[in-house]
């Protein structure tokens, strides 16, 4: 190790922590970490996950897990045929019973006709996962090179849980002696998609998160630990539902003639005919629901998929608007996981979001924010791009980046 180095990391990963209500009194251990150490705000990508970027650091384009791609059109079989004329819900009542029992088809939610059109790459983890998880993860959608590569997997944890009451646990397990821990406090994402109808109530979450994050900072200073804290976005109240599948079936155009995978604020588009590119495409460019972009002006987003196999066009939902129903919403789904988590038991009374974010990162509910709690760190510039978070954790621990990582660190000694 270099000299004036730091010799263990912790970072502590928060998503969905939103830098707009660090503002108040409900987080005063955050807000004298704030006035105290160095920190920038950070940009992500039009995406609800951005777990990808942070470990890889690289962009969407870069490591290649951008949902859903269009695959070569196959010849439809009889079998096929047969299951194309049962009703929706039968279809996508069975694949949703397939994912949770055998693991295997993804989205499940979604008709087998249109299905089989697409190819899914997707990060999610449910309950808890660790580093094995994670590059189980990473390698099944062909991903090699990440901070764990970089480092070697012996010299660094990952932690992941999305339950709000595994605080304690995730202390208890903390100070693991390596050179890299990585905890994902995933809950209050999870809560601010549910609970963001009453503020009030959301603003006491972040009281306890605070609480949460002044142990953490303790149980670094205890070790010899310096402790990074990441929110790679925030999230915005959802005010507006759009029945989008609705209005595109209104217009004169075969469902056929385009593939749409359907998120509750970005639905993107492949056309098979120049009737439907010009019909949807005038549709989508004349809605005020949302900003119509096509697959070469996302590269000002930093998505620069260089053609359209990820999507042609993407119609992106204005901040405070969503899409319902999206390709995620299944009865059976939504009762399933509002009887089995608490952090999501509103859902049962009312399955729509009350918050959302992965809207285009022009808009404020796409800022996170990065801290280094070390003052013999400064940060350089202002703002950060979220594909920059891996080469600073390197640069702090004074470890080389990797020349897969496009992004450069931006907390220096
Ligand atoms: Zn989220």
């Amino acid at each position: 190790m270099k000299t004036g180095a730091v010799n263990k990391l912790l970072m502590l990963y928060i998503p969905g922590m939103d830098v707009r209500w660090l503002a108040t009194d409900h987080t005063p251990y955050i807000a004298s970490l704030f006035e105290t150490f160095p920190h920038t705000t950070t940009t992500s990508y039009p995406s609800v996950e951005q777990l990808s970027t942070v470990i890889t650091g690289m962009r969407p384009h870069e490591h290649g897990i951008w949902l859903a791609k269009l695959r070569p059109r196959s010849r439809v079989t009889p079998a096929q045929r047969l299951v194309d004329v049962l009703p929706d819900i039968v279809t996508t009542t069975a694949q949703c019973a397939a994912h949770r029992i055998a693991k295997c088809c993804p989205m499940g939610t979604i008709p087998p006709r249109r299905r089989r059109k697409l190819h899914f790459e997707k990060m999610k983890f449910y309950g808890r996962a660790n580093t094995e998880t994670l590059l189980d993860e990473l390698a099944s959608h062909g991903v090699q090179d990440s901070l764990l590569s970089a480092l070697g997997t012996d010299r660094c944890h990952y932690t992941f849980t999305d339950r709000f009451a595994d605080r304690e646990w995730l202390l208890r397990g903390m100070g693991r002696g390596c050179r890299l821990e990585i905890v994902q406090f995933h809950a209050l994402d999870i809560l601010g998609h549910f609970y963001l109808e009453t503020p009030e109530e959301f603003h006491a979450y972040y009281s306890e998160v605070d609480e949460f994050v002044r142990r953490v900072h303790e149980k670094c200073q205890a070790n010899g630990m310096t402790m990074v804290l990441l929110s790679d976005h925030g999230q915005e109240r959802v005010t507006r539902f759009i029945d989008l599948k609705g209005a595109l079936r209104a217009l004169e155009v075969a469902e056929d003639d385009y593939t749409i995978f359907m998120e509750s604020m970005k639905a993107r588009f492949w056309f098979h005919t120049d009737k439907a590119r010009q019909v949807v495409t005038a549709f989508l460019s004349r809605s005020e629901d949302g900003t119509l972009v096509s697959y070469q002006e996302m590269h000002r987003h930093h998505v620069e998929f260089p053609n359209a196999d990820f999507g042609e066009v993407y119609f992106m939902a204005h901040p405070g608007a969503v899409f319902f129903p999206d390709d995620f919403f299944h009865p059976v789904v939504n009762l399933y996981f509002g009887l089995k988590e608490w952090e999501k038991r509103r859902r049962l009374r009312n399955p729509r979001l009350r918050g959302q974010h992965g809207y285009l990162p022009i808009y404020p509910s796409e800022q996170g924010f990065m801290a280094v709690l070390n003052r013999q760190f400064m940060v350089e510039g202002r703002g950060m791009e979220l594909r920059d978070v891996a080469p600073s954790l390197l640069e702090l621990l004074a470890e080389p980046i990797p020349p897969f990582m496009k992004g450069t660190s931006r907390f220096h000694r």
